[in-house]
């Protein structure tokens, strides 16, 4: 696997979303790009003949990875993601909007047999559920007013106002800053805030903030410094599920076949990055 440097990482991943208009171009006329996806209570997928539906949380503004479109419909990389590993292991998608934070606990409980958010692979959560295999590269930027200058590195944030989303790595990021850390219930809230001038600073994963900032959703908004951190994104299942191996069987066959890189580049205009089997420092 190519070790790439942090600020080579979020080099990268900025240049990838120079792609993404084109992508979504592509996608607005109608092309094989068109986004597959379903409301709350359906899923994109066509049921596999004799397959089960299994239900998976998911939080709905998180772009690109999940979002709703113009019409109101489930959309993002994760949502096509998880349709394809789905149709690759004979299941349907049932999609159930829920709090970010709300997830962990619904696992625990097992009212829901999975989960889909962007949600990094750690070990404090790898200890009370089941992870599939690592499907993103991701790490923490920093966002701050583009008229600021005296923010330019996470030592620079200590005494300011931090916003983050509650229960995120973001926001266990943000506590070590010293600072004055205000949590919100999702990115958008944060950056609103952060455009406001209400907080000096947001610490959430670098993909959604720079894809806020490219798309125009959050007006005044830069990025600072380096990455934080090296985080891999994950499909949590309750411990012990016996969906795990099957989630992972279709992960696996779909970064074989191609339809994995197919829905990277759709989504950031940019060849996706070799991934590991495990996270590092998860067993
Ligand atoms: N990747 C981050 C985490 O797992 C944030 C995910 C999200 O906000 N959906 O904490």
């Amino acid at each position: 696997m190519v070790r790439l440097t942090r600020s080579r990482f979020l080099r990268q991943l900025t240049a990838g979303f120079l792609g993404l208009f084109c992508a979504l171009v592509f996608a607005a006329c109608g092309s094989s790009t068109t986004p597959t996806g379903g409301d709350a209570t359906s899923t994109g997928a066509s049921p596999a003949a004799g397959g089960d539906t299994l239900t998976f949380a998911i939080e709905p503004t998180f772009a690109p990875f999940e979002f709703t479109d113009s019409n109101g419909q489930l959309t993002g990389f994760d949502v096509d993601l998880l349709n394809a590993i789905a149709e690759e292991a004979g299941f349907t998608v049932n999609f159930q909007t829920s709090q970010f934070d709300g997830m962990i606990p619904a696992l625990q409980a097992g009212t829901i047999d999975g989960a889909i958010s962007a949600m990094t692979i750690k070990p404090e959560r790898a200890r009370v559920v089941d992870f599939s295999r690592p499907y993103y590269r991701s790490g923490l930027a920093i966002a701050v007013q583009s008229s600021n200058a005296e923010i330019t590195s996470f030592d620079n944030l200590s005494g300011k106002r931090i916003a983050a989303q509650t229960g995120t790595t973001g926001a266990t990021k943000a506590e070590e800053a010293q600072g004055d850390v205000r949590l919100f219930d999702n990115l958008p809230l944060a950056l609103q805030e952060l455009s406001n001038g209400n907080v000096d600073a947001v610490v959430h994963d670098a993909p959604a903030i720079l894809y806020a900032i490219k798309t125009g959703s959050v007006q005044n908004i830069k990025t600072v410094g380096d990455l934080l951190t090296e985080e891999y994104y994950g499909i949590p299942l309750p411990k012990g599920s016996p969906n795990l191996e099957r989630v992972n069987q279709g992960l696996t066959a779909i970064i074989e076949n191609g339809t994995y890189a197919e829905i990277y580049r759709k989504w950031f205009g940019a060849e996706p990055p070799e991934l590991p089997e495990k996270a590092p420092g998860i067993e």
